[in-house]
């Protein structure tokens, strides 16, 4: 079968910007290492003093791997946090001495994320890399795919597949995956109507769709998919869900409340994470003092600040901010495919969580709101470089939100098991998070 090599037409040509970079990500999380490449840079490593010294002391066998292959083994950082193969230079000195073929998948392919879908080999970027962060938020377009070219890839053969589409034909929630999955991406980026419509209607299909295709779902009936993946489309009906949202002013506490609740537990467990600082920052300036906690600030109060803040954003501005979290949503919608949770429903409200927590952090930016007036004031010079520190804004709040939330399995698992023990994989809650 021959294979279409498939990805997004900002990351076709992505290159790590290496000692450019402003924050390598050869620091600060351990490196999974495969067991293949373990062995050769073994064999490499111990064959000069200095690096036997590094690999002896740095690099491990992982006592409880999860694949046995891909964890085999892990780097650790040194005192300083940093992978004690990066030089001075922010470079891999492995990869200057060796290159490429004895690296392990990770350093070698990050932040790239490689997919089989049937006969389409997909490339994605993850967001927790600022570069890809960049490319993705500030592309001209939402999403659209193009070819690329295997040989662009680090290693074109030896290349790690990090998930694969089931071809078991009995397999029903697989069997869909592509055709719902496209549909989810198309509503996404229909940006004639406003990111809360669209993430409504995502909430809306993926509540109906749910009732009978999700995991382990018996024979999907294709023409009743057809019909409400056809029907969440029809613009009718995304005017219904503009002007439901347009009336609606129900004031939920309980998405504030979830918010505020999981940026506590950040701040609480991974109090360097700069993410925990930006979050730290944001509760400050609601009022809340070094001593007293988080939880500490009446959510009421906390409501209103957001909301406040909210409100003095201009729909011009909202327009363009949501171009930002369009593209982010996409992004999580083409890469972490919906099929690793029981339905595109808990999928989707998952996603709504951590799109509130990056909203209530983004438009909580003490910069932000002096920035937006500046810019609606400025002349067509100034607002080039009123635009760039909007852009910057937006891109580090988003790569650290991916590298502390996103990517951090272990965390993402913990929201998920508080979020269904309070029974809130239910539509009744989606507004709250949808509007937020
Ligand atoms: S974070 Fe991205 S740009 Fe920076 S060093 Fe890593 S791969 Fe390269």
């Amino acid at each position: 079968m021959s294979l279409n090599y498939k990805t997004p037409d900002y990351f076709r040509d992505f290159e790590c910007l290496g000692s450019d970079c402003p924050d390598t990500c050869c620091q600060h999380w351990e490196v999974k290492l495969d067991r293949s490449h373990y062995h050769l840079l073994q064999e490499k490593m111990l064959q000069d003093e200095t690096e036997k010294g590094l690999f002896e002391n740095y690099i491990d066998v992982n006592e409880q791997p999860v694949t046995g292959d891909h964890d085999y083994a892990f780097i650790r950082m040194n005192n300083e946090g940093s992978c004690p193969m990066l030089s001075k230079n922010k470079l891999c000195s492995l990869h200057d001495r060796y290159g490429i073929e004895p690296l392990g998948d990770v350093c070698a392919f990050y932040p790239r994320v490689i997919s089989r879908c049937g006969a389409d080999m997909e490339l994605s970027g993850a967001l927790s890399c600022p570069q890809v962060a960049r490319l993705c938020l500030l592309s001209k377009r939402p999403f659209k795919l193009s070819r690329f070219n295997v040989s662009q890839l680090p290693r074109s053969k030896d290349y790690p597949i990090q998930r694969e589409l089931s071809q078991n034909p009995f397999d029903y929630y697989a069997d869909n995956f592509r055709l719902v999955r496209q549909k989810l991406l198309e509503l996404a980026v229909y940006e004639d109507f406003s990111l809360n419509v669209r993430l409504y209607a995502l909430a809306e299909l993926g509540q109906r769709i749910s009732l009978y295709y999700h995991r382990d779902c018996k024979a999907v009936d294709s023409k009743r998919l057809g019909k409400d993946l056809q029907q969440v489309m029809d613009k009718g009906n995304l005017n219904n869900i503009q002007n439901y949202l347009a009336q609606d002013d129900s004031v939920n506490l309980f998405a504030m409340l979830v918010v505020r609740a999981v940026l506590e537990i950040k701040i609480t467990q991974f109090p360097d994470e700069k993410l925990s600082q930006i979050a730290k920052k944001t509760f400050a300036s609601s009022g809340m003092d070094s001593e007293s906690s988080i939880s500490d600030l009446p959510i009421e109060d906390v409501q209103k600040a957001y909301d406040k803040l909210r409100q003095r954003v201009s729909p011009a501005m909202n327009k363009k901010i949501d171009r930002y979290f369009t593209r982010y949503l996409c992004n999580c919608l083409f890469r972490e495919w919906y099929f690793t949770m029981p339905d595109t429903f808990t999928y989707m409200q998952m996603l709504f969580i951590r799109m509130a927590m990056l909203r209530f952090l983004f438009y909580s930016e003490p910069r932000l709101l002096p920035l937006l007036k500046q810019y609606e004031q400025a002349d067509r010079d100034e607002r080039s470089q009123l635009q760039t520190e909007l852009d910057s804004l937006a891109i580090n709040l988003v790569y650290n939100f991916a590298r502390a939330v996103d990517q951090n399995m272990s965390f993402l698992q913990l929201v998920y098991t508080a979020v269904s023990e309070q029974d809130m994989f239910n539509f009744d809650y989606s507004l709250a998070f949808v509007k937020f």
